[in-house]
Protein backbone atom coordinates (compact mmCIF):
# COMPACT_ATOMS: atom_id res chain seq x y z
CA UNK A 1 0.00 0.00 0.00
CA UNK A 2 1.47 3.29 -1.08
CA UNK A 3 1.31 6.46 1.35
CA UNK A 4 -1.58 7.79 -1.37
CA UNK A 5 -3.51 4.43 -0.60
CA UNK A 6 -3.31 5.26 2.92
CA UNK A 7 -4.19 9.02 2.94
CA UNK A 8 -7.15 7.57 0.25
CA UNK A 9 -8.07 5.13 3.09
CA UNK A 10 -7.86 7.38 6.09
CA UNK A 11 -10.23 9.90 4.25
CA UNK A 12 -12.57 7.39 3.05
CA UNK A 13 -15.56 6.80 5.07
CA UNK A 14 -14.93 3.48 6.13
CA UNK A 15 -10.80 4.41 7.38
CA UNK A 16 -13.04 7.24 9.24
CA UNK A 17 -14.79 4.67 11.34
CA UNK A 18 -12.21 2.27 11.34
CA UNK A 19 -9.99 4.93 12.93
CA UNK A 20 -12.52 6.00 15.36
CA UNK A 21 -13.01 2.33 16.57
CA UNK A 22 -9.09 2.15 17.14
CA UNK A 23 -9.12 5.36 18.81
CA UNK A 24 -11.61 3.45 21.56
CA UNK A 25 -10.29 0.80 21.48
CA UNK A 26 -6.67 2.37 22.10
CA UNK A 27 -8.11 4.87 24.84
CA UNK A 28 -9.66 2.16 26.87
CA UNK A 29 -6.41 -0.03 26.49
CA UNK A 30 -4.43 2.85 27.62
CA UNK A 31 -6.85 4.47 30.54
CA UNK A 32 -6.87 0.58 31.92
CA UNK A 33 -2.95 0.16 31.73
CA UNK A 34 -2.24 3.55 33.23
CA UNK A 35 -4.60 2.14 36.13
CA UNK A 36 -2.99 -0.74 36.43
CA UNK A 37 0.14 0.82 36.43
CA UNK A 38 -0.56 2.65 39.03
CA UNK A 39 -2.07 0.60 41.58
CA UNK A 40 0.50 -2.28 41.08
CA UNK A 41 3.60 0.38 41.65
CA UNK A 42 1.90 1.78 44.45
CA UNK A 43 1.58 -1.90 45.73
CA UNK A 44 5.03 -2.98 45.59
CA UNK A 45 6.16 0.17 47.37
CA UNK A 46 3.78 -0.65 50.20
CA UNK A 47 5.91 -3.78 50.78
CA UNK A 48 9.00 -2.52 51.73
CA UNK A 49 9.72 -3.26 55.33
CA UNK A 50 9.12 -0.28 58.08
CA UNK A 51 11.75 0.87 60.42
CA UNK A 52 8.68 -0.79 63.11
CA UNK A 53 9.53 -4.11 60.86
CA UNK A 54 13.77 -4.27 61.75
CA UNK A 55 13.47 -2.32 65.23
CA UNK A 56 16.79 -2.75 66.17
CA UNK A 57 17.38 -6.47 65.48
CA UNK A 58 19.40 -5.19 62.28
CA UNK A 59 22.43 -3.12 62.16
CA UNK A 60 21.87 -0.29 60.45
CA UNK A 61 24.19 -1.29 57.21
CA UNK A 62 22.58 -4.33 56.47
CA UNK A 63 19.51 -2.69 57.30
CA UNK A 64 20.53 -0.06 54.42
CA UNK A 65 22.17 -2.47 52.39
CA UNK A 66 18.63 -4.72 52.57
CA UNK A 67 16.99 -1.23 51.84
CA UNK A 68 18.67 -0.61 48.73
CA UNK A 69 18.68 -4.35 47.64
CA UNK A 70 14.82 -4.11 47.91
CA UNK A 71 14.28 -0.76 46.28
CA UNK A 72 16.53 -1.88 43.33
CA UNK A 73 14.00 -4.70 43.13
CA UNK A 74 10.99 -3.18 43.35
CA UNK A 75 12.44 -0.50 40.38
CA UNK A 76 13.02 -3.30 38.13
CA UNK A 77 9.81 -5.16 39.01
CA UNK A 78 8.49 -1.54 37.93
CA UNK A 79 10.29 -1.58 34.63
CA UNK A 80 9.57 -4.92 33.53
CA UNK A 81 5.57 -4.01 33.92
CA UNK A 82 5.91 -0.72 32.23
CA UNK A 83 7.59 -2.20 29.54
CA UNK A 84 4.91 -5.64 29.45
CA UNK A 85 2.31 -2.76 29.01
CA UNK A 86 3.74 -0.81 26.69
CA UNK A 87 4.31 -4.41 24.14
CA UNK A 88 0.65 -5.09 25.11
CA UNK A 89 -0.96 -1.66 24.10
CA UNK A 90 1.07 -2.43 20.72
CA UNK A 91 -0.22 -5.43 20.53
CA UNK A 92 -3.89 -3.77 21.31
CA UNK A 93 -3.07 -1.26 18.25
CA UNK A 94 -2.46 -3.86 15.53
CA UNK A 95 -4.84 -6.44 16.33
CA UNK A 96 -7.50 -3.67 17.76
CA UNK A 97 -6.23 -2.39 13.85
CA UNK A 98 -7.36 -5.39 12.17
CA UNK A 99 -10.31 -5.47 13.99
CA UNK A 100 -11.47 -1.91 13.36
CA UNK A 101 -11.39 -2.38 9.78
CA UNK A 102 -13.20 -5.30 9.64
CA UNK A 103 -15.99 -3.96 11.93
CA UNK A 104 -16.23 -0.66 9.48
CA UNK A 105 -16.45 -2.77 7.01
CA UNK A 106 -19.45 -4.49 8.59
CA UNK A 107 -21.39 -1.75 10.48
CA UNK A 108 -21.01 0.16 6.84
CA UNK A 109 -21.97 -2.54 4.44
CA UNK A 110 -26.34 -2.38 5.01
CA UNK A 111 -25.63 1.49 4.47
CA UNK A 112 -23.55 0.73 1.35
CA UNK A 113 -26.36 -1.83 0.25
CA UNK A 114 -29.68 0.65 1.28
CA UNK A 115 -27.47 3.65 -1.21
CA UNK A 116 -26.82 1.37 -3.90
CA UNK A 117 -30.02 0.04 -4.20
CA UNK A 118 -31.68 3.69 -4.03
CA UNK A 119 -29.42 4.23 -6.95
CA UNK A 120 -30.05 1.82 -8.22
CA UNK A 121 -33.59 2.24 -8.19
CA UNK A 122 -33.38 6.04 -9.16
CA UNK A 123 -31.91 4.96 -12.58
CA UNK A 124 -34.41 2.26 -13.03
CA UNK A 125 -36.67 5.26 -12.82
CA UNK A 126 -35.61 7.52 -14.60
CA UNK A 127 -34.53 4.70 -17.34
CA UNK A 128 -38.47 3.89 -17.61
CA UNK A 129 -39.29 8.35 -17.48
CA UNK A 130 -37.05 8.71 -20.64
CA UNK A 131 -39.25 6.17 -22.74
CA UNK A 132 -42.74 8.05 -22.64
CA UNK A 133 -40.91 11.73 -22.21
CA UNK A 134 -39.08 10.74 -25.31
CA UNK A 135 -42.23 9.44 -27.37
CA UNK A 136 -43.79 12.98 -26.36
CA UNK A 137 -41.08 15.04 -27.66
CA UNK A 138 -40.90 13.55 -31.05
CA UNK A 139 -44.31 13.01 -32.10
CA UNK A 140 -44.41 16.83 -30.79
CA UNK A 141 -41.19 17.50 -33.20
CA UNK A 142 -42.32 16.10 -35.76
CA UNK A 143 -45.75 17.73 -35.79
CA UNK A 144 -44.12 21.40 -35.93
CA UNK A 145 -42.10 19.84 -38.33
CA UNK A 146 -45.12 19.77 -40.72
CA UNK A 147 -45.86 23.06 -42.83
CA UNK A 148 -49.51 22.65 -42.96
CA UNK A 149 -50.89 20.09 -39.96
CA UNK A 150 -54.27 19.04 -40.32
CA UNK A 151 -57.21 18.96 -37.73
CA UNK A 152 -56.72 15.26 -38.29
CA UNK A 153 -52.70 15.14 -37.77
CA UNK A 154 -52.89 17.11 -34.67
CA UNK A 155 -55.48 15.58 -33.08
CA UNK A 156 -53.56 12.15 -33.76
CA UNK A 157 -50.61 13.55 -31.86
CA UNK A 158 -52.67 14.59 -29.20
CA UNK A 159 -54.15 11.25 -28.53
CA UNK A 160 -50.53 9.72 -28.79
CA UNK A 161 -49.38 12.62 -26.06
CA UNK A 162 -52.30 11.97 -23.64
CA UNK A 163 -51.79 7.96 -24.22
CA UNK A 164 -47.76 8.08 -22.66
CA UNK A 165 -48.78 11.32 -20.55
CA UNK A 166 -50.88 8.40 -18.69
CA UNK A 167 -48.17 5.93 -19.12
CA UNK A 168 -45.98 8.06 -17.13
CA UNK A 169 -48.64 8.53 -14.45
CA UNK A 170 -48.82 5.31 -13.87
CA UNK A 171 -45.33 4.62 -13.48
CA UNK A 172 -44.98 8.29 -11.55
CA UNK A 173 -48.15 6.39 -8.64
CA UNK A 174 -46.09 3.33 -8.88
CA UNK A 175 -43.00 5.13 -7.65
CA UNK A 176 -45.03 7.43 -5.06
CA UNK A 177 -46.43 4.13 -3.48
CA UNK A 178 -42.86 2.57 -3.53
CA UNK A 179 -41.84 5.76 -1.76
CA UNK A 180 -44.37 5.83 0.69
CA UNK A 181 -44.26 2.40 1.38
CA UNK A 182 -40.99 3.63 4.26
CA UNK A 183 -43.35 6.14 6.05
CA UNK A 184 -46.98 5.75 7.63
CA UNK A 185 -47.82 1.80 8.46
CA UNK A 186 -51.45 1.52 9.42
CA UNK A 187 -51.61 -0.47 12.06
CA UNK A 188 -53.57 -3.98 11.08
CA UNK A 189 -56.77 -4.28 11.75
CA UNK A 190 -59.73 -6.91 11.05
CA UNK A 191 -61.10 -6.70 7.28
CA UNK A 192 -63.10 -8.94 5.26
CA UNK A 193 -61.36 -10.74 2.32
CA UNK A 194 -64.89 -10.38 0.79
CA UNK A 195 -65.05 -6.49 0.96
CA UNK A 196 -62.12 -6.14 -0.57
CA UNK A 197 -62.16 -8.04 -3.35
CA UNK A 198 -65.56 -6.91 -4.04
CA UNK A 199 -63.47 -3.27 -4.02
CA UNK A 200 -60.79 -4.54 -6.02
CA UNK A 201 -63.30 -5.84 -8.75
CA UNK A 202 -65.14 -2.38 -9.02
CA UNK A 203 -61.82 -0.83 -9.72
CA UNK A 204 -60.67 -3.40 -12.80
CA UNK A 205 -64.32 -3.66 -14.33
CA UNK A 206 -63.12 -1.25 -17.45
CA UNK A 207 -59.68 -3.24 -18.06
CA UNK A 208 -62.08 -6.81 -17.53
CA UNK A 209 -64.57 -5.42 -19.93
CA UNK A 210 -61.97 -4.49 -22.60
CA UNK A 211 -61.02 -8.02 -23.20
CA UNK A 212 -64.15 -9.20 -22.57
CA UNK A 213 -62.90 -11.41 -19.71
CA UNK A 214 -65.26 -12.71 -16.78
CA UNK A 215 -64.13 -12.66 -13.10
CA UNK A 216 -65.49 -15.27 -11.08
CA UNK A 217 -65.27 -14.47 -7.47
CA UNK A 218 -65.74 -17.24 -5.22
CA UNK A 219 -64.45 -15.51 -1.62
CA UNK A 220 -66.10 -16.64 1.47
CA UNK A 221 -66.72 -13.63 4.19
CA UNK A 222 -63.08 -14.46 6.25
CA UNK A 223 -61.26 -12.03 8.15
CA UNK A 224 -57.77 -11.25 8.17
CA UNK A 225 -55.67 -8.88 9.61
CA UNK A 226 -54.34 -5.75 7.16
CA UNK A 227 -55.09 -3.09 6.31
CA UNK A 228 -58.38 -2.21 3.78
CA UNK A 229 -56.52 -0.19 1.39
CA UNK A 230 -53.53 -1.81 0.90
CA UNK A 231 -54.97 -5.36 0.46
CA UNK A 232 -57.50 -3.67 -2.46
CA UNK A 233 -54.15 -2.22 -3.90
CA UNK A 234 -52.78 -5.58 -3.55
CA UNK A 235 -55.72 -7.39 -4.94
CA UNK A 236 -55.94 -4.70 -7.97
CA UNK A 237 -52.39 -5.54 -8.92
CA UNK A 238 -53.06 -9.01 -9.03
CA UNK A 239 -55.79 -9.05 -10.72
CA UNK A 240 -54.84 -6.07 -13.38
CA UNK A 241 -51.69 -8.63 -14.49
CA UNK A 242 -54.30 -11.88 -14.52
CA UNK A 243 -56.10 -9.43 -16.72
CA UNK A 244 -52.83 -8.33 -18.93
CA UNK A 245 -51.55 -11.36 -19.25
CA UNK A 246 -54.24 -13.32 -20.71
CA UNK A 247 -55.89 -13.68 -24.09
CA UNK A 248 -59.37 -11.82 -24.39
CA UNK A 249 -62.54 -13.66 -23.47
CA UNK A 250 -60.79 -15.85 -20.62
CA UNK A 251 -62.01 -16.43 -17.40
CA UNK A 252 -60.14 -15.30 -14.11
CA UNK A 253 -61.26 -17.34 -10.76
CA UNK A 254 -60.96 -16.25 -7.05
CA UNK A 255 -61.25 -18.47 -4.01
CA UNK A 256 -59.95 -18.52 -0.52
CA UNK A 257 -59.18 -21.37 2.48
CA UNK A 258 -57.80 -21.18 5.81
CA UNK A 259 -55.11 -23.17 6.78
CA UNK A 260 -53.68 -23.10 10.78
CA UNK A 261 -53.27 -19.33 11.62
CA UNK A 262 -53.78 -17.96 7.72
CA UNK A 263 -55.96 -17.20 5.09
CA UNK A 264 -54.87 -17.73 1.48
CA UNK A 265 -56.10 -16.00 -1.29
CA UNK A 266 -56.30 -17.59 -4.88
CA UNK A 267 -55.72 -15.62 -8.22
CA UNK A 268 -56.35 -18.13 -10.87
CA UNK A 269 -55.45 -17.53 -14.77
CA UNK A 270 -55.17 -19.16 -17.93
CA UNK A 271 -52.84 -16.72 -19.58
CA UNK A 272 -49.24 -16.91 -20.98
CA UNK A 273 -47.93 -18.20 -17.45
CA UNK A 274 -44.42 -17.28 -16.14
CA UNK A 275 -40.95 -19.67 -16.78
CA UNK A 276 -39.35 -20.97 -14.30
CA UNK A 277 -36.21 -19.22 -14.77
CA UNK A 278 -38.33 -15.56 -14.53
CA UNK A 279 -40.05 -17.03 -11.36
CA UNK A 280 -37.26 -15.91 -8.59
CA UNK A 281 -37.61 -12.27 -9.91
CA UNK A 282 -40.70 -10.99 -10.83
CA UNK A 283 -41.05 -9.29 -7.38
CA UNK A 284 -38.26 -6.85 -7.90
CA UNK A 285 -38.37 -3.56 -9.11
CA UNK A 286 -38.66 -2.84 -12.43
CA UNK A 287 -38.73 -6.35 -13.51
CA UNK A 288 -40.06 -7.88 -16.54
CA UNK A 289 -40.43 -10.82 -18.44
CA UNK A 290 -38.96 -10.74 -22.03
CA UNK A 291 -42.49 -12.13 -23.19
CA UNK A 292 -44.00 -9.53 -21.45
CA UNK A 293 -41.67 -6.72 -22.26
CA UNK A 294 -41.25 -7.35 -26.71
CA UNK A 295 -43.15 -10.50 -28.19
CA UNK A 296 -46.52 -9.49 -26.74
CA UNK A 297 -45.70 -5.43 -25.85
CA UNK A 298 -47.98 -5.74 -22.91
CA UNK A 299 -48.20 -2.26 -21.09
CA UNK A 300 -46.15 -1.55 -17.68
CA UNK A 301 -43.28 -0.49 -15.63
CA UNK A 302 -42.46 -3.90 -13.81
CA UNK A 303 -43.48 -2.40 -10.37
CA UNK A 304 -46.89 -4.23 -9.52
CA UNK A 305 -45.49 -7.00 -8.43
CA UNK A 306 -43.08 -5.69 -5.81
CA UNK A 307 -45.49 -2.88 -4.66
CA UNK A 308 -47.91 -5.43 -3.61
CA UNK A 309 -45.13 -8.01 -2.31
CA UNK A 310 -44.01 -4.81 -0.24
CA UNK A 311 -47.66 -4.06 0.90
CA UNK A 312 -48.57 -7.86 1.89
CA UNK A 313 -44.95 -8.62 4.21
CA UNK A 314 -46.22 -5.26 5.88
CA UNK A 315 -49.23 -7.18 7.47
CA UNK A 316 -47.05 -10.23 7.90
CA UNK A 317 -48.14 -11.99 4.79
CA UNK A 318 -46.56 -13.01 1.53
CA UNK A 319 -47.45 -13.82 -2.16
CA UNK A 320 -46.94 -17.18 -3.59
CA UNK A 321 -46.65 -17.96 -6.91
CA UNK A 322 -47.46 -21.35 -9.03
CA UNK A 323 -47.46 -20.84 -12.75
CA UNK A 324 -46.65 -22.76 -16.26
CA UNK A 325 -45.78 -20.97 -18.91
CA UNK A 326 -49.04 -21.01 -21.66
CA UNK A 327 -51.01 -22.83 -19.13
CA UNK A 328 -51.61 -19.89 -16.40
CA UNK A 329 -50.57 -18.49 -13.20
CA UNK A 330 -52.36 -18.54 -9.62
CA UNK A 331 -50.94 -15.96 -7.41
CA UNK A 332 -51.80 -16.42 -3.74
CA UNK A 333 -51.88 -14.04 -1.08
CA UNK A 334 -51.39 -15.12 2.45
CA UNK A 335 -52.02 -13.69 5.38
CA UNK A 336 -52.61 -13.97 9.03
CA UNK A 337 -56.24 -15.05 9.78
CA UNK A 338 -58.02 -12.32 12.23
P1 LIG B 1 -45.81 -5.31 -15.05
O1 LIG B 1 -47.03 -6.15 -15.14
O2 LIG B 1 -46.09 -3.87 -14.97
O3 LIG B 1 -44.77 -5.66 -16.07
P2 LIG B 1 -45.39 -6.58 -12.47
O4 LIG B 1 -44.43 -6.25 -11.40
O5 LIG B 1 -46.84 -6.54 -12.13
O6 LIG B 1 -45.07 -5.61 -13.67
O7 LIG B 1 -45.06 -8.01 -13.02
C1 LIG B 1 -43.72 -8.36 -13.31
C2 LIG B 1 -43.67 -9.38 -14.44
O8 LIG B 1 -44.19 -10.64 -14.00
C3 LIG B 1 -44.53 -9.01 -15.63
O9 LIG B 1 -43.83 -8.20 -16.53
C4 LIG B 1 -44.88 -10.36 -16.25
O10 LIG B 1 -43.86 -10.77 -17.09
C5 LIG B 1 -44.90 -11.29 -15.05
N1 LIG B 1 -46.30 -11.54 -14.58
C6 LIG B 1 -46.90 -11.00 -13.51
N2 LIG B 1 -48.15 -11.48 -13.35
C7 LIG B 1 -48.33 -12.38 -14.36
C8 LIG B 1 -49.42 -13.25 -14.76
N3 LIG B 1 -50.56 -13.29 -14.09
N4 LIG B 1 -49.22 -14.03 -15.85
C9 LIG B 1 -48.06 -14.02 -16.53
N5 LIG B 1 -47.00 -13.24 -16.22
C10 LIG B 1 -47.14 -12.42 -15.14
Amino acid sequence: MSIDDAGRFVKSVTGRLALTYLAIIMLMSIAFSVVFYRTSSSELSRHLPTVAFYGDRLNPDIRQGVDQFLRNRIDEGRHELLLRLVLLNLLAFVAGGVLSYFMAIRTLKPVEDAMEAQSQFISDASHELRTPLTAIQTSNEVALRKPKLTLAEAKHTLAQNTEDVARLRQLTDGLLRLAKKDKVIALPKPISLQEVVAEAMNQIVPAAQAKKITVNDKVPNTKVLGDQQSLVQVVVNLLDNAIKYSESKATIVLNSSNKGRFAYLNIKDNGMGIRAADLPHIFKRFYRTDRSRSKEKRDGYGLGLSIADELVKQYNGEILVKSTPDEGSTFTIKLPLA
